[in-house]
């Protein structure tokens, strides 16, 4: 039984990376009347078995670039403030182009990151199989290296900013799972827990895959849904050692890094599986489940191409975690639409390791100074749509989702296939009609979005007289210029949304 203050500044439910950091930062900013409530332990939701990898593909908008780096670089000067290890380890990162268009994508997007200051260069597949050579590079065009990432260790980053926000006074309780949030007159005033109850003006939802149905007791939509996640551990292997890169290959949905001499190789496959999708049980703590072979087998096969060595690698384990996803592949970071004061920092989609630094640096700005230094409005929950948390939108789209932001998120004109006529444009007949072949409608929540202005040039007409791709040709060697570079991914360009604030 521990000793509850009765009122706070700021409460934050969940002590995963994301609460954490969140309760890391509002101190690190002055705010350290801050509790962090943990309803079991830290860690042990999802952030306990995470992989680890702090690789920066993908983070391909200024925001997302921010996060990115402050993560990178916290990581790195935690164990100085600290005196505990995050375990980082900079290894660099490979993410292979075996399409032409994965090649062109990555190339625009290595151009954008460097002028947002990260350190990319393209490399030939002799390159590739000199950093890592466990890789066939039978078909493969290229890749892109980035020596400043690397991977993690989970466990520790969040142990890591835990002391760092306990040094500036910021309680963390475990054991005391938050029951109920009470609102009046629709603003949030404090949490209740079987320990008591606490009065605070600002309440953060970090926890996690239970987030949607936290956030359903008081009316907040919080659309995400926990699916299957995994990878397998093998025993030693020849030729493996700690200095390896981290490697990701879109197209067999793989990724693949050093552990304990053998490899790590883990998976964001095609038609995903749902965990629970009614609710989450409130005891599940450090979660393994067990692998589904009969589906995941195929998907092994297809990656095991990529990199045959896995064909005859000993097997340690199949492990299986559960991890949540948004419809759309964006985080939830922002103030409630429905609730005042009521902050989620959630739905990180796997990547909350890499992002969580950030995540919680932003989120922290906001709470405190009322708005955040970087744009936010590709992360704001009033991007999303109500019917984005209803339960069979979400089991009809995330069993994409992990193969969306893997895979087909930073290709141009990426659209979502699952879950589609939801809402349509009141002029949807006419112009299917017209353009029955090319027009593919967005599936976003934006009728004036890039895929409305660019459908394929090449299969048929387009609407407003534009044809052809918003992005400029790419470039292997100079750097974008700002104006030239339109690498938003699709959930940036989509921040538009009907709703208005209940309160407003
Ligand atoms: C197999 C796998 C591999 C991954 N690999 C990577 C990777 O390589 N890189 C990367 O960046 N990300 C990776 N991820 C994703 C990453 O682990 C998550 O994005 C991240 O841990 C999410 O952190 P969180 O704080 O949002 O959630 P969680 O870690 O789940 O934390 C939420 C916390 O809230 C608590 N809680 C829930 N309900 C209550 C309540 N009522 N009251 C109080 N507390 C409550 C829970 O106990 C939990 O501790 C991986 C995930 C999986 C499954």
């Amino acid at each position: 039984m521990h000793d509850l203050p009765s009122t706070a500044q700021a409460v934050v439910i969940g002590g995963g990376v994301i609460g954490i950091s969140t309760a890391y930062h509002l101190a690190a900013q002055g705010w350290t009347d801050v509790v962090v409530l943990e309803r079991d332990r830290l860690t042990s939701g999802t952030t306990w078995h995470a992989a680890g990898l702090i690789a920066s593909a993908g983070m391909s908008s200024e925001t997302l670039s921010w996060i990115f780096r402050h993560s990178l670089d916290l990581y790195q000067r935690l164990e100085a403030e600290t005196g505990v290890s995050t375990g980082f380890h900079r290894c660099g990162h490979l993410h292979l182009a075996t399409t032409k268009a994965r090649r062109e994508a990555q190339r625009r997007e290595m151009n954008f990151m460097r002028l947002m200051g990260h350190d990319k260069h393209e490399i030939s597949p002799a390159e590739v199989a000199d950093m890592f050579p466990m890789v066939s590079t039978e078909g493969l065009l290229s890749a892109i290296w980035t020596p400043e990432d690397g991977r993690t260790n989970p466990v520790d980053v969040t142990m890591a900013m835990a002391a760092g926000a306990r040094k500036r006074g910021v309680r963390i309780i475990e054991g005391c799972p938050v029951d109920d949030i009470i609102v009046e007159n629709d603003r949030v005033r404090g949490v209740v827990t079987p320990q008591g109850t606490i009065r605070a003006d600002h309440v953060v939802l970090a926890a996690g895959m239970w987030s949607r149905q936290i956030g359903a007791k008081i009316g907040v939509s919080v659309p995400l849904q926990a699916m299957e996640h995994y990878y397998l551990l093998t025993e030693p292997m020849a030729g493996v050692h700690r200095d390896l890169p981290v490697v990701e290959d879109p197209e067999s949905y793989a990724y693949v890094r050093e552990e304990g001499g053998g490899l790590l190789f883990g998976f964001f496959e095609p038609h995903g599986a749902p965990w629970m999708p009614k609710s989450v049980p409130a005891d599940a703590s450090f979660s393994t489940l067990p692998p589904d072979w009969d589906r995941m087998t195929p998907h092994l096969e297809h990656a095991f191409r990529r990199f045959p060595a896995m064909q005859t690698a000993g097997l340690k384990s199949f492990f299986c975690g559960p991890e949540s996803f948004t419809p759309d592949g964006g985080f939830l970071v922002g103030e409630s639409t429905e609730v005042a004061g009521f902050y989620l920092g959630t739905g990180l989609n796997s990547l909350g390791i890499l992002s969580g630094g950030g995540v919680g640096a932003l989120l922290a700005e906001q709470i405190v100074h009322g708005n955040a230094s970087q744009d936010m409005t590709g992360l704001a929950p009033a991007r999303m749509a109500t019917h984005e948390s209803v339960r069979h939108y979400l089991l009809d789209r995330l069993p994409d989702a992990l193969s969306y932001i893997f895979n087909d998120a930073s290709l141009p004109n990426a659209k979502h296939k699952s879950a589609r006529g939801i809402r349509r444009l009141p002029l949807h007949d006419r112009y299917a009609a017209k353009v029955p072949i090319s027009f593919r409608f967005p599936a976003g929540r934006c009728p004036t979005g890039s895929h409305l202005m660019a459908p394929n040039p090449r299969s048929g007409p387009s609407l407003g007289g534009k044809t052809g791709s918003t992005f400029p040709p790419p470039s292997t060697g100079q750097p974008a210029t700002r104006s030239g570079c339109s690498t938003r991914p699709l959930w940036e360009n989509s921040s538009f949304r009907g709703g208005m604030r209940k309160r407003c």
